[in-house]
Formats: C-alpha cells, sequence, structure tokens
C-alpha cells in the first residue's frame, strides 16, 4: 500500500475524519436533504452546547426545541438553508447574531448543496466563519473613510487625486462650489482643459517634480476657468502618495482659492506705481515707461518729448479755496491733459502740483511743440470748482529725445529747468531746453 492509498484509507476512517474537522478553525455542519444533521465539528457542539445524541438526524427545529435560547438561530439556519438548495449551487449568507456566549457576532456562511444522480437533494455542507473581528476593523475603516469624505465634502479647498501618469482618481464636490462645474463634468474634461493655458506648463513641471522626487508639499500657482467665463487663481499644494502592495501611488493635489491675497497684491502693486489721487501713474512708473518709449523712439528713428508741468500759484487756490478744492483741481487737470494725449502718451503726477507727460515717436520738435502750446492754452481755462469758477496758468518745461540728452533722470531735469525759465519769465507758458536748438 502505497502513501496515497494508506492516507485515504484513514480520511475513511470515521475516527480520523472527526479529529481533521474538529481542527479546522471554521464551524462545520453536514446535513442531508431532509436538513438533518449528520457531522457537525467540536466549535459548533461548544457553541450550542451539544452532545452527539442531541443533533444526530435531527433538523434544526427539532434542536431548537432542546435549545429554546437559541431559537432564532435555528430558524433563520433553517430558512436559509432552503435558500441555497433553491439556489442549487454554493451560497455565502453574513449573519450576525447574538452568540450563544453572549457577544455580538458576524458569521460569513458557505452553504453548498449537493444533488445525488437523480437531482434530488443528497448533502448540505456550511462551513462558518466567525468574521467579527474582521467586520469591526471594515466598520473602523469606513467610519474614519466617511469622516474623511465628510471634510473633503465640504472644506472649501478641492482636493484631487491623480496617478503619477496623470490620471485624475478623484476630485472632491467642493469643485462645485470654487469652480461651479460638478465632478461629474469635470470628469469628463479633455485633461488639464480647466487650467489657464500660460499656466499648464508651469503646473506640469511641479507635478513631474512631485513624482520624481516623490516630494511632500511642492507649491505651485495656477489659474483655473470658472464655469461662468472667468479665471480664478489657486495656490497648490501637491505630495505624492505612496502605497503599499497593489494599490497604486498617487498624487494629492490640495487647490486652495488665493483670489483674495492675488487681488490684494495686485493693488499693493498698482499703489507703488500709482498716484492714489489722480489715479495715473507716480514717479517710479514714470521712469520705467520713460526707458520703454526712449527705445521704442530710437527704433523708430523718431523724437521723444518730455513735458514738466506746475501749476502757476498753486498755493494761492489751497488758501483761499481751501485744499479740498485744490485736490478737485488737481483731478480735473489730469483729465484735461489726458484729453490731448494720444495712447502712446503717458501723464504721471510726480510731485504736488508737478506733472509729467512723455510724447513719444514723434517726427519733430514742432509737433512736440504743438501739443505742449495747446495743453498749456487749455490749462488757463478756468476751472469749476465747488461751484466756484477758478483761473489759473501752469508752466511748462520741455526737454527732447534724443537731441538734449539720452538718460531718462537728465532729461527730467532738462525739463525740469526749461519749467524754471518758464516760471521766471512770467508763467503760463511754454520753455524749451536749449531754445536755441
Ligand atoms: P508756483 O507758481 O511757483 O508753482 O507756485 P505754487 O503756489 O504752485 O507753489 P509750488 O508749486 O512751489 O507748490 C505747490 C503747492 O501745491 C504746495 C502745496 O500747498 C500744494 N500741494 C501739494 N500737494 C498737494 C495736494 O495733494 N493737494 C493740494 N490741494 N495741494 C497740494
Ligand atoms: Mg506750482
Amino acid at each position: 500500500m502505497d502513501f496515497h492509498q494508506s492516507l485515504l484509507s484513514s480520511l475513511n476512517d470515521q475516527s480520523q475524519l472527526r479529529t481533521l474537522i474538529d481542527l479546522i478553525p471554521e464551524f462545520i455542519v453536514l446535513k442531508d436533504g431532509d436538513g438533518r444533521w449528520l457531522i457537525c465539528n467540536k466549535l459548533v457542539m461548544d457553541m450550542y452546547e451539544l452532545k452527539l445524541e442531541d443533533y444526530l438526524y435531527h433538523n434544526d427545529l427539532e434542536i431548537a426545541a432542546y435549545r429554546p435560547q437559541h431559537t432564532a438561530l435555528f430558524e433563520y439556519n433553517y430558512k436559509t438553508d432552503e435558500l441555497a438548495w433553491e439556489k442549487g449551487s454554493a451560497l455565502l449568507v453574513e449573519k450576525s447574531f447574538v452568540a450563544p456566549d453572549g457577544i455580538h457576532r458576524t458569521w460569513e456562511v458557505m452553504k453548498t448543496p449537493i444533488f445525488d444522480e437523480y437531482g434530488k437533494r443528497h448533502r448540505l455542507v456550511i462551513v462558518s466563519r466567525d468574521v467579527t473581528e474582521r467586520k469591526k476593523a471594515e466598520e473602523a475603516l469606513h467610519a474614519s473613510q466617511e469622516q474623511y469624505r465628510l471634510i473633503a465634502e465640504n472644506m472649501s479647498d478641492v482636493i484631487t487625486m491623480m496617478t503619477p501618469e496623470r490620471k485624475l482618481q478623484y476630485v472632491s464636490p467642493s469643485l462645485e462650489m470654487m469652480l461651479g462645474y460638478s465632478p461629474e463634468t469635470f470628469y469628463k474634461q479633455e485633461r488639464f482643459s480647466l487650467l489657464h493655458p500660460d499656466d499648464l506648463e508651469r503646473f506640469v513641471a511641479a507635478f513631474e517634480r512631485t513624482v520624481t522626487d516623490r516630494a511632500i508639499g511642492t507649491k505651485e500657482e495656477c489659474r483655473y476657468h470658472h464655469a461662468e467665463g472667468h479665471y480664478l487663481w489657486f495656490e497648490m499644494n501637491m505630495t505624492y502618495v505612496a502605497r503599499s502592495g497593489s494599490h497604486t501611488d498617487y498624487v494629492l493635489i490640495v487647490s486652495r482659492n488665493i483670489m483674495e491675497r492675488k487681488n490684494h497684491e495686485q493693488q499693493l502693486r498698482s499703489l507703488a506705481y500709482m498716484d492714489p489721487l489722480t489715479g495715473v501713474p507716480n514717479r517710479r512708473y514714470l521712469m520705467n515707461q520713460m526707458n520703454q518709449d526712449m527705445q521704442t523712439t530710437i527704433d523708430n528713428n523718431t523724437l521723444l518729448g518730455v513735458l514738466y508741468l506746475d501749476i502757476d500759484r498753486f498755493k494761492e487756490v489751497n488758501d483761499t479755496l481751501g485744499h479740498e478744492a485744490g485736490d478737485e483741481l488737481l483731478v480735473q487737470m489730469v483729465k484735461r491733459i489726458s484729453g490731448e494725449l494720444g495712447p502712446m502718451d503717458t501723464i504721471a503726477r510726480i510731485g504736488g502740483d508737478e506733472f509729467v507727460v512723455i510724447l513719444p515717436l514723434i517726427t519733430t520738435r514742432g509737433c512736440i511743440a504743438e501739443i505742449a502750446e495747446r495743453i498749456c492754452a487749455h490749462l488757463q481755462q478756468p476751472w469749476d470748482l465747488q461751484s466756484q469758477s477758478v483761473v489759473t496758468g501752469s508752466s511748462i518745461g520741455v526737454a527732447v529725445y534724443p537731441h538734449d540728452a539720452t538718460e531718462a533722470e537728465t532729461l527730467l531735469r532738462y525739463a525740469d529747468r526749461a519749467l524754471y525759465t518758464a516760471k521766471r519769465c512770467g508763467r503760463s507758458q511754454v520753455r524749451f531746453y536749449n531754445e536755441d536748438k
């Protein structure tokens, strides 16, 4: 007798089989086609406190009569046995009961019906496993996932999960609140189609950096398209999340709306370059602009005129009508001068009652003189201030690039010098630096 045969014969031996099934850590019951118990292992006997004679050849309802405290369990078994027979193949059920030991337990039960050669019910094999601990762990995981989901759904940041290959896995519902798109439509969008085209390259670079370095907290600022048509600034914080086993790694992106900060920055930027009273550029802006315009002028082989204006006897306006009326005049003055200028020209307020006008791309000195005279004449017209009419003039000094100087600062100084001459010669007039040229 070889080894296999001896094993088979020993397995056929009832006591060997008994030992074997008693060692299996699952609840095992074998029933006949009429639901009568034939074999069960020690775990089952212990749980129901059954002896062989209590169960052998009895069905569940009969056993329940001996163990009235477990009636509900036996009735449940009886019902689900029937379901397995009707199904005709293995049936998996999950049952949750207060076990005979008083603890609330969950079982996963597999009921496999076996039919004889005539198709009649022959045997039902029932194998149950106590999955209470696994269930508890699953429930705990589910509860914590639920908590994270609640946070993700109710926060104003937008959470996105993407595979390292840049495939979108998840986007939080907050997307709808921030950008007006539902997550469903977002999934359907062509990849990155909501990103501002000018920001795409920076976004992809930051993403790739995050993947390559497996980085935490890579920051990038990008604009996203809002469903209503405009773009909004977001700060994105990208983190590489490495996962074990068969789970794929992903990049977690938390996008925060930073429009308020961007607007504030924009305001600060304009404050740094803008005169707050009149809303026109200040000296800092003027110097940048003048340098750019000088280059354009040279490239086009033309001239650039720098007009330095100062209101005549402005102090008197303040003294007689008050500072507020003086402010009003300054604002009106900007409007008047601007009305005389073309789209390439610039006006800036560089001091109390001092303004500078840049006239680029002018062909002759005569043209510059013409514009300066026109402005000068216009500024002598009466001003309507706080329902009072006031007359003041302004004096204008002019320097011409490149004839008078090639540096912006020098040009401005020369124009100021010409202004001084205009004031000295009786005010309300235009004077060129280096008048003879
Ligand atoms: P001049 O003809 O020589 O230019 O005499 P002026 O009275 O205009 O005197 P000046 O240009 O030297 O001084 C400018 C005055 O402008 C001084 C100040 O009282 C006034 N001023 C400066 N900034 C402001 C301002 O923001 N608002 C008002 N209302 N007045 C200002
Ligand atoms: Mg003045």
